[in-house]
């Protein structure tokens, strides 16, 4: 399949790049920075294996702020574009490379700097995987909530670049809301702290919710203060399967409306169900058109009275069967088969995985306009996500020598992400608009928005170095 265009804008000269590089191994010696084609290639791409962006000229490994400081502020010197990057899972293109740009990866910036018990927070470097941050803070009865489906690669400061959501985010808000406090390095290579510690906290203008969810493109954050929680009790788990997917999208709000507060309320359609049963052998109802994953980290009692709600609510609105999971080991199986759906589909082919998302009310209109966006282009689409918060994630699955590919690919991902706003939704509820989804920031957000979305990039990064080409197109 021919990869899709990404319109990126033209880079620096190639005697800017070569200045550029020269400065860096003179001013940063102890510096790691990869070079060779072969080591910048592996940073060419995030997840989204569709684009074909621009190889990066060098992939800067810092250990420190002061480093980051220092790349950018010669970066602003010979105008070349700077790229951060976590663990390259994304979704967006939006750690993918620029044309004559270095990208920063963040691997070696993995420590964690503090765990706070009495502040409930932890200070901790970007490069932190999502996965060991919980790991820590659990060891001492603490509790990080944010955890996108891919916690166990991508990195805390990918997490903020896109503001992740995840599995718990229908209990415990997205990324953003756990962020308190940032050290950030701005365009210019300063280095400047916003919040701290304080749960409240309203001097001046919100600077953080501004730059978490901003894909690089307004500061590099070099240093997150985190919200922690007491550690909640151990999941309790339901599952429950529908001949129908509208059914599963009644049951969604009969589950809400029945007053259950889960902590996870997930769906998987009958592909993705046959595709993730095909690896993981978890027995899963093969003829059932739909799958919803229900849980509750209630105390005690609670979360079991909870679940049976949710049960005889799933019952109502007309579901085959529903199990409460008594072993933890069983429910474990089948949130990491709910977490490795996108593994399963690019077993199926090139899946390109989009993420829409409505008002959880219009969920069962969403899913029936995935299903005729999928029968009108004669394409596979499997559906699964987070619709507890109204997002799901169809994934359109193409053979992999599909010659039209790139055009079909284009033609439903318009057809999905027209879909979402009529419905009053959003073309991206978790992934960001990066590369990918440019074209539809205007139509979802209007002009004025954009607008100002344009004044403040030209504020905060006038000379346009900040992970250019991404979130807004060039002018
Ligand atoms: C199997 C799979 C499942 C997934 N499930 C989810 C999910 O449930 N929820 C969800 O939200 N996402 C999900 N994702 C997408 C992805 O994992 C998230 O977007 C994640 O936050 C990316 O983290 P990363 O470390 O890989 O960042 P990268 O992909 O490297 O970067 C992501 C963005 O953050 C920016 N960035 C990175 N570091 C910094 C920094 N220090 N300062 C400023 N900007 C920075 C980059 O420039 C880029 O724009 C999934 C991906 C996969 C492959």
């Amino acid at each position: 399949m021919s990869a899709i265009d990404t319109g990126m804008p033209a880079g620096p000269s190639l005697e800017a790049r070569a200045a550029y590089l020269d400065a860096v191994l003179g001013s940063l010696p102890g510096l790691r920075l990869l070079t060779d084609e072969v080591d910048r290639e592996s940073y060419r791409r995030d997840e989204t294996a569709y684009l074909e962006p621009p190889l990066p000229i060098g992939v800067a490994l810092p250990t420190a702020t002061a480093e980051v400081a220092e790349l950018v502020r010669l970066a602003a010197i010979h105008r070349v574009p700077v790229v951060p990057r976590g663990a390259g899972t994304g979704l967006s293109g939006g750690a993918a490379g620029v044309d004559g740009g270095l990208t920063i990866a963040f691997t070696r910036m993995d420590r964690i700097l503090e765990i706070d018990r009495a502040d409930l927070v932890v200070v901790t470097q970007p490069g932190v995987v999502n996965a060991d941050l919980k790991k820590a803070v659990a060891a001492e009865g603490l509790f990080y909530a944010p955890d996108p489906a891919s916690y166990e690669m991508c990195t805390i400061g990918g997490n903020l670049g896109t503001n992740a959501g995840g599995l718990c985010c229908v209990k415990y808000g997205v990324t953003r809301d756990s962020v308190i406090g940032l050290e950030i390095v701005t365009a210019d290579g300063s280095v400047v702290r916003l919040g701290g510690r304080t749960v409240k906290d309203v001097a001046g203008y919100g600077l953080i919710p501004l730059i978490v969810g901003s894909q690089g493109t307004l500061a590099i954050v070099t240093e997150a203060t985190l919200r922690l929680r007491p550690a909640p009790p151990p999941k309790a788990t339901l599952i429950a399967f529908f001949a129908a997917l509208d059914d599963a999208g009644r049951a969604v709000a009969a589950v809400i409306d029945a007053g259950v507060e889960p902590c996870t309320l997930e769906l998987m359609d009958r592909t993705t169900i046959r595709a993730v049963d095909d690896i993981h052998h978890l027995g899963l109802d093969l003829d059932a058109a739909a799958m919803l994953l229900i849980e509750s980290d209630l105390p005690g009692a609670a979360a079991g009275i909870a679940l049976e709600t949710a049960a005889r609510a799933c019952d109502g609105a007309g579901a085959t069967t529903t199990i409460i999971a008594t072993d933890p080991q069983e429910a474990d199986w089948l949130r990491q088969g709910r977490r490795m759906a996108f593994n399963a589909m690019e077993q199926l082919g090139v899946a390109r995985m989009e993420d829409v998302g409505v008002p959880r009310g219009r969920v069962p209109d969403l899913l029936r306009e995935i299903e005729r966006i999928a029968s009108d282009q004669g394409l596979t689409i499997a559906t699964f996500g987070h619709v507890g918060d109204g997002n799901l994630h169809p994934n359109i699955i193409l053979d992999r020598d599909e010659p039209d590919g790139a055009a079909k690919l284009k033609r439903a991902t318009d057809a999905l992400c027209i879909a979402a706003i009529e419905l009053g939704g959003t073309v991206t509820a978790e992934h960001g608009i990066g590369i990918s989804r440019r074209d539809f920031l205007e139509r979802q957000r209007g002009a004025g928005a954009v607008a100002l979305m344009r004044a403040i990039k030209d504020a905060l990064d006038p000379l346009g170095i900040l992970n250019p080409g991404k979130v807004l197109s060039e002018r």
